[in-house]
């Protein structure tokens, strides 16, 4: 069976043999995944005619309300996707954070849209600016829809958060979306399609599953191009003539290296001390460490990482990999075999550099299936003393992997912070307001998000790797210098913003 794509408000299948997607706990066939014959000239024409009218025709806390419906009707039919989640490898926790993650976000843009944004299909940004001595002339800045669409191509890790992150903020700025989903796990991207179509107005939304050949050349100017995925597809994609000579937007969201710094105050005993090693080992299982933002590069004081390394490597022991829903597991596979090979090929790269001192890349015990048929990583926990190896600060193991490495002051910690080349999101683990506050200050630059975790915020913190819809989520450079979330920002960053040059009157009436 070939998954079908929406196009033209209608379900229709590519042609051809199509790429197989396989289940990542049996490596059974789950479908087949081809956009060939598909006529996506005919499926922008239907955006840019239907999807943009009938948004158009919407004030923001309409398109808000519809939203809201869309992300119900989602909460409603949420156990569907879990059961296809589980296939691609998640455990009902891993499944938790891209469904759940994915509908409470959408009802936070839904919320802040009703609140925020005015009945009307146009912001105004400010009050008039007197640009003249006698007050006859002034200007003012005013967001208005774009006549465009937007293409949103997403990474195989979050098919249904990913998707709704970006559909969102799109949606209430009016712009219809051509959603492109990761192949192998495009059928729980569509099956969230199919369950919120019907909630959205027509043309609104469509879907491709498959290749997108030729798509680019249709878009211009007036429209918005949304990346998640690797920086060597962003790099690609941003060298597309849609961008560098019609001046698509285009924003990306890619590779991270992302850090976490524990404190040297946070000794064994401190409560930082265990806060820090429960985060690295969250980040290094939930979604078996297939997360953008999962702490890769774990910065300890000298004096403390062999009792880091043995605190992380008891929690670790502590974990069960297997099968999704099978008794005590509380880490699934990865998304595919190829997947699995590329993380393997990625830790023997870090490895070079060090040594790994938890798991065994070959080889991990599995609950409630085969290990060499699915896609079963164990754990693995690296050690690198020589700071100055170039890997541990530029490979990503796209898996349950993460490096331990020493640092002998705060300058030296900032150098290595930089050598992330730019982050998703990073944090700190200290009580030292003094320590915390010299850290954050180095590194923001270097960060779109970051995270202090001590004993006062625990019990409440969101963590590490979890992106809020009401902050910003991107980060420069590697991260591919991208902004999404932030809350109305995200919405904003969608229209275009006009300033509008007149006398005070006849601006008060334009924006009326
Ligand atoms: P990828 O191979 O770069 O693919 C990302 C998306 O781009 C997929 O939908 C892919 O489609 C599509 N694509 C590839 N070539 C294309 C082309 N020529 N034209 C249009 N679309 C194209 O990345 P991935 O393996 O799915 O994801 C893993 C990577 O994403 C990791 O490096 C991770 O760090 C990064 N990531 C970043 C974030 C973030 O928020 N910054 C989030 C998640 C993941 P196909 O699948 O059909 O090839």
């Amino acid at each position: 069976m070939t998954l079908e794509s929406y196009l033209e408000g209608t379900w229709r299948a590519g042609a051809g043999e199509g790429v197989p997607v396989a289940d990542a706990v049996t490596g059974e066939s789950v479908t087949r995944v081809s956009s060939e014959g598909l006529d996506l000239a005919a499926a922008v024409a239907y955006a840019r005619r239907t999807g943009l009218a009938a948004l158009g025709e919407l004030t923001f806390p309409q398109r808000a309300a519809a939203l809201q419906a869309a992300a119900l009707a989602l909460k409603e039919r949420k156990q569907e996707l879990y059961d296809l989640s589980a296939r691609a490898g998640a455990t009902r926790r891993d499944a938790a954070v891209d469904v759940d993650g994915g509908i409470g976000t959408a009802l936070v843009y839904a919320s802040l849209a009703r609140k925020g944004l005015p009945d009307h299909t146009l912001i105004v940004e400010d009050d008039p600016v007197p640009l003249g001595k006698a007050g006859t002339f002034a200007g003012r800045h005013v967001l208005t829809t774009p006549r465009g669409i937007s293409v949103q191509i997403n990474a195989f890790n979050f098919p249904v958060w990913g998707m709704l992150e970006k559909l969102a903020p799109a949606l209430l700025a009016g712009l219809p979306v051509i959603v492109k989903p990761a192949t192998p796990t495009a059928y729980i991207a569509a099956r969230a399609v199919r369950v919120i179509a019907g909630a959205l107005p027509p043309g609104a939304i469509q879907l491709v599953a498959g290749g997108v050949p030729g798509l680019f050349d249709l878009l211009g100017g007036q429209d918005h191009i949304g990346f998640t995925g690797s920086a060597a597809t962003a790099a690609r994609l941003r060298s597309d003539p849609a961008v560098t000579r019609r001046s698509a937007r285009f924003n990306a969201e890619a590779d991270s290296l992302n850090c976490s710094v524990l404190g040297p105050d946070a000794v064994p005993g401190q409560p930082e001390f265990d806060l820090f090693a429960d985060a690295l080992v969250t980040e290094m299982t939930v979604k078996a460490g297939q997360k953008c933002t999962a702490i890769r590069r774990a910065f300890v004081p000298a004096n403390l990482i062999d009792a880091v390394c043995e605190a992380v490597e008891a929690r670790l022991a502590r974990v069960v990999v297997g099968a999704p829903g099978a008794d005590g597991v509380t880490m699934g596979a990865l998304v595919g075999l190829a997947q699995r090979d590329d993380v393997r090929t990625a830790v023997a790269r870090l490895a070079g550099a060090g040594s790994v001192i938890y798991g065994d890349p070959g080889k991990v015990e599995v609950v409630g299936a085969d290990a060499e048929r699915g896609a079963f990583l164990s754990p693995l926990l690296l050690r690198v003393d020589d700071t100055a190896r170039p890997e541990p600060h530029e490979v990503e193991a796209f898996g349950p992997v993460s490096t331990l490495m020493p640092y002998r002051d705060t300058a030296g910690l900032d150098e290595l912070i930089a050598r992330g080349e730019g982050s998703l999101a990073g944090s700190v683990v200290s009580h030292d307001a003094g320590f915390v506050r010299r850290v954050v200050l180095g590194a923001a630059a270097h960060h779109g998000r970051f995270l202090v975790l001590d004993r006062d915020s625990a019990a409440e913190s969101t963590g590490h790797g979890t992106p809020m819809p009401q902050l910003v989520h991107g980060g420069p450079g590697r991260a591919g210098g991208g902004e999404e979330e932030g809350g109305l920002r995200a919405v904003h960053a969608h229209l275009q913003r006009t300033a509008l040059q007149g006398s005070p009157a006849i601006l008060d009436s334009i924006v009326k």
